[in-house]
């Protein structure tokens, strides 16, 4: 095994080597630059930016296991956030349109560090519309997918030159295609077959109920079918985001969590809200390291982060 200090050897000259790159300068600027086109966009399309919530004793369920420390404060036990779903959904009741660049921290098994898309540390873009459908949030992510890659071929064009990345620049709309079908198509593990058959984004749809966490709505036309939906990047590069319209009412919530056998007592905050009265909504939330993977054309995730949280290594 490893001892400490070789590991802080190692370590230093890992992150030493990557930071001085050429490429992780290219990174950065693309990182730099598609905040500022996706904030601008939502600006100019009235979103309000909230703050990001880092502890709460709510948080996202999430459909997959995490390894999850609790932190004991004030009497209070707190989580760190996965998602901000149910911060978002609350925080319509002051805006309609809300969005924030919200860290997450998923502790995902170590078998994850290999995918090359995941990492225990990092950033959504996640966003949420009062009272719209799942096709308004579709059609708002494509204006601004197709609008962000014509702006990094505009303002980027020696950056992406310099890495060989030939961005093509979609058109809406785009592809869609049903869960059922695509597991038909491609087999239960179709998410990179989908990726690396398509050479343009395309919309997974209709994921069935067990699927997914219970807060995305299930279709009152199609029982056991959620109206929501994951954008899957071309090329390989995989899901971009995820997102749907959501469980609002006090009822519907309640019995989607004993489906799912959870326990309504950890989201008895969000069910007292809820009998005051939630709004309807649809979003989706995109991860930002993930788009700055796809613009670049990189490999792996911990290329498109200064400091990457890699599943199960110690990282700074
Ligand atoms: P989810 O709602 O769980 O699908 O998360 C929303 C988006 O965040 C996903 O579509 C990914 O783009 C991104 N994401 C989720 N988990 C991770 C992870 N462990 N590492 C990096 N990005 C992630
Ligand atoms: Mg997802």
């Amino acid at each position: 095994m490893i001892t400490i200090n070789e590991f802080t050897e190692k370590a230093s000259e890992y992150y030493y080597t990557r930071l001085s790159s050429k490429n992780m300068g290219i990174a950065l600027k693309v990182h730099t630059y598609a905040r500022r086109y996706l904030g601008n966009f939502l600006f100019e399309e009235n979103f309000i930016e909230i703050p990001p919530v880092i502890l709460s004793p709510i948080t996202d369920p999430l459909n997959h296991p995490t390894l999850d420390p609790v932190l004991s404060c004030y009497g209070h036990q707190y989580q760190l956030t996965k998602s901000m779903i149910f911060h978002k959904q609350l925080a319509l009741l002051a805006n309609s349109k809300i969005f924030c660049f919200s860290p997450n921290l998923r502790f995902e098994c170590e078998e994850k560090a290999d995918s090359g898309r995941h990492l225990f540390e990092f950033t959504q873009l996640d966003l949420e519309v009062k009272d719209a459908t799942r096709e308004d949030v579709m059609g708002l992510m494509e204006r601004m997918h197709v609008g962000l890659m014509q702006y990094c071929n505009e303002h980027l064009q020696n950056e992406l030159k310099e890495l060989g990345r030939n961005l093509k620049t979609p058109r809406a709309p785009f592809k869609k295609i049903s869960y059922l079908d695509a597991e038909a198509q491609y087999g239960s593990d179709f998410e990179d077959a989908l990726s690396i058959d398509n050479d343009e984004p395309i919309w997974l749809i209709d994921i069935p109920l067990d699927a997914r966490e219970f807060y995305d709505k299930e279709d009152p036309e199609q029982p056991g079918i959620l109206l929501d939906m994951d954008l899957i990047y071309p090329e390989g590069f995989g899901e971009a985001l995820s997102g749907g319209e959501r469980e609002y009412s006090h009822d519907r919530i309640v019995d989607r969590i004993n489906k799912k056998k959870q326990d309504v007592e950890d989201y008895s905050i969000l069910l007292e809200m809820a009998s005051r009265g939630l709004v309807p909504s649809a979003g989706f939330g995109i991860g930002i390291e993930r788009l700055v993977r796809y613009i670049c054309g990189f490999k792996r995730i911990e290329d498109a982060a200064p400091f990457p949280k890699v599943p199960g290594r110690l990282c700074i």
